[in-house]
């Protein structure tokens, strides 16, 4: 007989690309979480803004498990109902007239980049390639998504990285207009970069992407894969700010929890993504498919979106009340259920140091870079779990500040 994994077995057996927190979660329900010894955690996480209606919720459980006495996977071979009723509906609910099904965002982003140089050379010609992205953005691991990305680390000490790809400064329009011209064929861009921090876009650089894009004939990519999916309060943040892209892309929150991504676009753009020009063996994966169905059509409801913003207010609110006690924050801010707070110059850097002790609290949070702390709790978390996640957190960053 096999004994009981431990955390001792993830450094034996695991690659040590990651270094998770001690516990070993096993069962979740809503916001809560059990470990292997019955302690029970309040979750602020989300599996990083992934399970946004929580752990096992009815409708998500429901929908995979009818779906799996039915049909799991066909491949691109044969389309199969889930799929085609998914892209219907992502369709009717947003801008976009077509649908690419994949199992994640970087893998969303990889089609939609490849996209973005296969419309360009269909329609200008070979010149007209370059990527214009930001610092600090994140787009995914792959090869293409980290080299577009803002941030070096990730694609430094892999070799060369492909050409033509330059980055800008978030919210600052004069540094794209230094840089875009008429060979320019994509701006890739996070309404609100997550893991650059939480930082929001403001109105007038998202509205100025659109007009610059559209003088030089580019095309707009909005990266939602952690916005979307009703993660600040709308379906998609691109109607927050009234700006339309011409790629979207979403990951994360849209499956729930279960693997899976997809790229939107337009009638106008698609038809460069032509047979055999790009593909995937899981996308449109039948059972990844219904619970995204599922996901979608719980979430972009009044109610779910309606109460996101709610909870926002609630938290914001503890968060301050917390801050004015310890000291610890600059700013508190994001949208929806999104949150971050940076750390005060005195705590530069430490955003991380306060999760082991949130979890010996008895609450999961997350960092977003090394001085925010981010909280993308489920949209449905009940009041009762927020208010005593809170006073949980609150106990963590008191030893923080404490120094216990
Ligand atoms: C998480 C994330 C990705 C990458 O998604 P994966 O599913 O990890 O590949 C891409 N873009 C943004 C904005 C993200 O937050």
């Amino acid at each position: 007989m096999s004994s009981r994994p431990t955390r001792a077995d993830f450094d034996q057996y695991m690659v040590p690309n990651y270094s998770p927190q001690q516990v070993i979660p096993v069962r979740g329900e809503g916001s809560r979480l059990w470990d292997q010894d019955g302690r029970e955690y309040i979750d602020f996480a989300g599996g990083i803004a992934v399970n946004a209606l929580g752990h096992c919720h009815p409708v998500l459980v429901e929908a995979l498990k009818s779906q799996a006495d039915r049909l799991w996977h066909l491949s691109n071979v044969y389309t199969n109902e889930p799929a085609l009723e998914l892209a219907r509906e992502l369709t009717e609910r947003t801008f976009a007239d077509k649908v690419y099904l994949c199992s994640s965002g970087g893998e969303a982003n990889e089609a939609a980049l490849k996209l973005a140089r296969r419309w360009a050379y269909d329609n200008h010609g070979e010149h007209k390639s370059r990527i214009i992205s930001f610092s600090q953005s994140f787009h995914g691991r792959t090869f293409f998504t980290v080299s577009v990305g803002g941030q070096p680390k990730y694609s430094q000490g892999f070799g060369p990285v492909p050409g033509g790809i330059v980055h800008a400064e978030y919210n600052n329009l004069d540094s794209v207009r230094a840089l875009i011209d008429d060979n320019t064929c994509a701006v890739m861009v996070e309404p609100i970069q997550g893991e650059g921090g939480i930082l929001p876009a403001t109105q007038e650089f998202l509205s100025g992407l659109r007009e610059l894009c559209d003088q030089h004939d580019a095309l707009l990519v909005f990266d939602e894969v952690q916005t979307g999916a009703g993660r600040t309060g709308s379906l998609y943040a691109y109607t927050d700010y009234g700006v339309t892209p011409d790629i979207l892309t979403s990951a994360k929150g849209i499956g729930g929890g279960f693997p899976v991504g997809a790229m939107l676009t337009t009638d106008r753009v698609a038809p460069a993504m032509a047979i055999g020009t790009h593909g995937s063996t899981y996308g449109g994966n039948a059972l990844a498919s219904a619970v995204a169905l599922a996901a979608v059509r719980f979430i972009d409801t009044p109610e779910v979106l309606g109460g996101a913003n709610k909870r926002f207010e609630l938290i914001r609110e503890h968060l301050e009340t917390i801050n004015r006690k310890h000291g610890v924050f600059k700013e508190i801010r994001g949208k929806g259920l999104l949150v971050g707070a940076e750390m005060a110059p005195e705590y530069e850097g430490r955003a991380k140091d306060i999760l082991p002790l949130a979890i010996e609290e008895g609450v999961m949070a997350l960092v977003a870079g090394p001085n925010v702390l981010r909280l993308a709790p489920s949209l449905v978390i009940p009041e009762q779990d927020i208010v005593e996640g809170l006073e949980r957190l609150e106990r963590a960053i008191a030893r923080m500040v404490s120094g216990q």
